[in-house]
């Protein structure tokens, strides 16, 4: 036995454009559908407008003239005005438009049984439908996609989808889309066998199949009824649903539900046995479908004519029937179909003896079930392979994800540390610099300090009227210079010696020309002494208008003259003092130094007084003269303490030898009459007074 259970493909959804074409082409939905011949006719008068209308108008046109078409057995046509409708969805990279084209081409192809394209068409219809905001299309997409899974046999996924469009059909106030999908989901469930959910879903379809007041969806609801009834063993529901839709599909004149329902009517009889009955109708609707062009309606009524021939005794009839109904099926490539209807074939020719050909279809049938069954554990395996696959490219992803996370916190890392790399490299070349600077600063401070501390101990030690050595200086250097007897080169004595200047008269200059005047004077005097000394003699300022001068190193015979050159450099010099002009005279002791009565050098401080007391004897002898202690004579005979009592007695008395050097003939106060040449002692003693 065999129903109709064809897809129900539905009529192409709404999309408007141009208002009174667009409910022009809403009408002849309907018409396309179930009497596409008085559609086409309206179709064809309006192309003109609706070809030069907006694209959507133009678009929802040609789905309806495909669809006309398709519904009269034309394919051709059909395809041919799908591709068009293709194209021009690409060419307006509109993706409604391109949805549509899609389905229209699907539907065609299904009805041409290229099931393998038309599903596929309609997979990839449903996803750039879903990719618009056009929610009729959508339901339209998602059913057909759904019908597809259901046609492969996926169920679960046909169910799913048609959930889907259900619910979205809700959502739109035109109710066809929400018609069609619950037509489409009640035959599902009953292609599952989910009979009572089947009723409540057809019962909703019926409903709003009323609403819309449409003959053509209370045929559909009648078709989809006879199913469930037929399949949940409801033999006289079933045929007084087929009957009423017979009615109704002759009063609207649709060719290929009446033929549909003739089909239906032979399987109905077939199940009550009644071949005759089931025989005229299949034959009938091979009438009735014979321009249909419609291969599946075709097949069913051939293998129902078949049945119902082999349940009358007429084998070989029959089974030319069957074997027509079976091509039919092999060229649709429906191979569950096929499987089915050779079960049936075989149990057929079993009931009326024919082992042989029920041998024959059951090998067949296996063949077939293999395959099927190949098919489907191929597929599993595919489904599972890909499932794999992804998940194995999604934990790639993770991991590579993780990998880069790591990285990248790797970088961060790296550039922080780099950049505190830099940072203390800054603040290091600026605590350099800064050190630097400090470091140049102390040492510029230093040097600074260092240039103080020497001027400062310069000037501690230098006499700040003359710029001379001070006393103190002098002294400092004695104790920390130990003075030896030392030979020249040629045999010559080479001695230190001690000069030691009184100024003649100094007062008097004060008195007359004012005390700066001897200020100049005194001036004056240590410039002449730097001229007449040489640099590594130390000249000191002794006291008041006293000097000192310390000769390191002179030959002895040399000393007389040094005392000389002082004596007339000094008195040489003539003083310019405010208009007025003078010279001064010195006097001077002095001795070689150092000093060696008997075996044990003189300490510098009583060399030094022995000086000053030969200073005192030039003073006292006629002033402008200096008077030498040249060395000492039968000093066993006396002491040093007595020669220092009185220089001028233990000179007398020969234990001293004292040399005398006059000045010269000086513009000096109180004339002494003395020559500037070494005098015999006691003469220049007697002229000195
Ligand atoms: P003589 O030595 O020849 O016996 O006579 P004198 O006049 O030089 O004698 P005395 O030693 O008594 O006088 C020294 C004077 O020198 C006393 C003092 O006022 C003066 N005198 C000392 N130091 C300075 C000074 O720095 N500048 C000036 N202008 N006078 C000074
Ligand atoms: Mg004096
Ligand atoms: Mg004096």
């Amino acid at each position: 036995m065999r129903l109709l259970a064809a897809a129900c493909v539905l009529a192409p959804a709404l999309a408007w454009g141009q208002p009174p074409l667009d409910a022009a082409i809403a009408e002849i939905r309907d018409q396309a559908r179930f009497v596409p011949d008085k559609a086409l006719v309206q179709l064809q008068k309006m192309e003109p407008a609706a070809r030069a209308a907006p694209p959507a108008t133009k678009a929802e046109f040609l789905a309806q003239l495909s669809f006309a078409w398709r519904q009269l057995g034309k394919h051709e046509t059909a395809l041919l005005l799908a591709d068009e409708l293709v194209v021009f969805g690409r060419a307006q990279g509109d993706a409604v438009i391109l949805a549509k084209g899609l389905l229209s081409k699907a539907y065609v192809l299904s009805s041409m049984s290229e099931r393998k394209a038309a599903h596929e068409l309609a997979f990839e219809a449903e996803k750039i439908a879903n990719g618009t905001a056009d929610l009729a299309l959508r339901v339209q997409a998602t059913i057909t996609s759904g019908q597809s899974y259901a046609e492969q046999g996926n169920f679960p996924v046909a169910l799913a989808k048609l959930q889907t469009a259900v619910d979205l059909g809700r959502q739109i106030d035109d109710l066809l889309p929400l018609a069609t999908a619950l037509n489409a989901m009640a035959l599902l469930y009953g292609q599952m066998k989910e009979y009572d959910k089947g009723w409540e879903v057809l019962d909703e379809s019926v409903r709003i199949a009323d609403k819309l007041d449409s003959p053509g969806r209370r045929v559909l609801a009648r078709k989809t009824e006879y199913g469930l009834a037929i399949d949940s063993k409801q033999p006289k529901r079933a045929l007084a649903a087929l009957q009423a839709g017979l009615e109704l599909g002759r009063q609207m004149g649709a060719r290929s539900l009446v033929a549909d329902t003739l089909v239906n009517l032979s399987d109905s009889y077939l199940k009550q046995h009644d071949y005759p009955k089931a025989l005229r109708y299949s034959v009938e609707a091979l009438q009735a479908g014979a321009e249909l062009n419609d291969l599946g309606l075709n097949a069913t009524a051939y293998v129902n004519k078949g049945q119902a021939e082999l349940g009358m005794g007429r084998l070989a009839e029959g089974k030319k029937s069957f074997e027509a109904g079976l091509a039919h099926f092999q060229k649709i490539g429906d191979k569950p179909e096929l499987q089915a209807v050779l079960m049936e074939y075989g149990q057929a020719l079993e009931r009326v003896g024919d082992y042989a050909g029920a041998i024959n279809a059951y090998h067949r049938e296996r063949a077939i079930s293999s395959d099927l069954f190949e098919q489907q554990r191929q597929k599993a395996m595919w489904d599972l392979q890909e499932k794999y696959e992804t998940e194995k490219k999604r934990r790639q992803i993770e991991l590579l994800s993780r990998e880069n996370q790591v990285k990248s916190a790797e970088i961060d890392n790296r550039r922080l540390q780099q950049r505190v790399w830099w940072l203390l490299a800054v603040v290091f070349a600026l605590a350099s610099v800064i050190v630097g600077l400090l470091y140049r600063k102390v040492r510029q401070a230093n040097a600074q300090l260092e240039v103080k501390n020497m001027e400062l101990k310069a000037q501690s030690s230098l006499d700040p009227l003359t710029s001379l050595y001070n006393r103190r200086h002098f002294q400092e250097f004695m104790r920390t210079h130990n003075h030896v007897e030392r030979r020249g080169a040629a045999g010559e004595d080479i001695v230190g010696a001690l000069f030691l200047l009184d100024v003649d008269h100094f007062k008097h200059v004060n008195d007359t020309y004012g005390h700066a005047a001897g200020d100049v004077v005194l001036k004056l005097i240590a410039e002449n002494l730097r001229v007449a000394l040489r640099e590594t003699d130390m000249i000191v300022r002794w006291g008041g208008e006293e000097f000192l001068a310390f000769l390191p190193a002179i030959p002895r015979s040399g000393v007389d003259e040094i005392a000389r050159r002082i004596l007339t450099t000094i008195s040489a010099q003539r003083i310019e003092y405010q208009g007025h002009s003078f010279g001064v005279n010195v006097s001077v002791g002095f001795a070689p130094f150092p000093l060696i009565p008997a075996d044990t050098p003189l300490p510098w401080e009583r060399a030094v007084n022995l000086v000053d007391m030969a200073l005192y004897l030039a003073k006292a002898h006629g002033r402008n003269r200096a008077y030498g202690v040249r060395g000492f004579d039968r000093f066993s005979q006396t002491s040093m303490e007595a020669i220092e009592q009185d220089l001028e007695r233990a000179w007398r008395a020969g234990f001293v030898d004292l040399s005398v050097v006059l000045g010269g003939s000086p513009d000096a106060p109180p004339p002494p009459n003395e020559h500037s040449n070494v005098v015999p002692l006691k003469q220049a003693f007697k002229a000195g007074n």
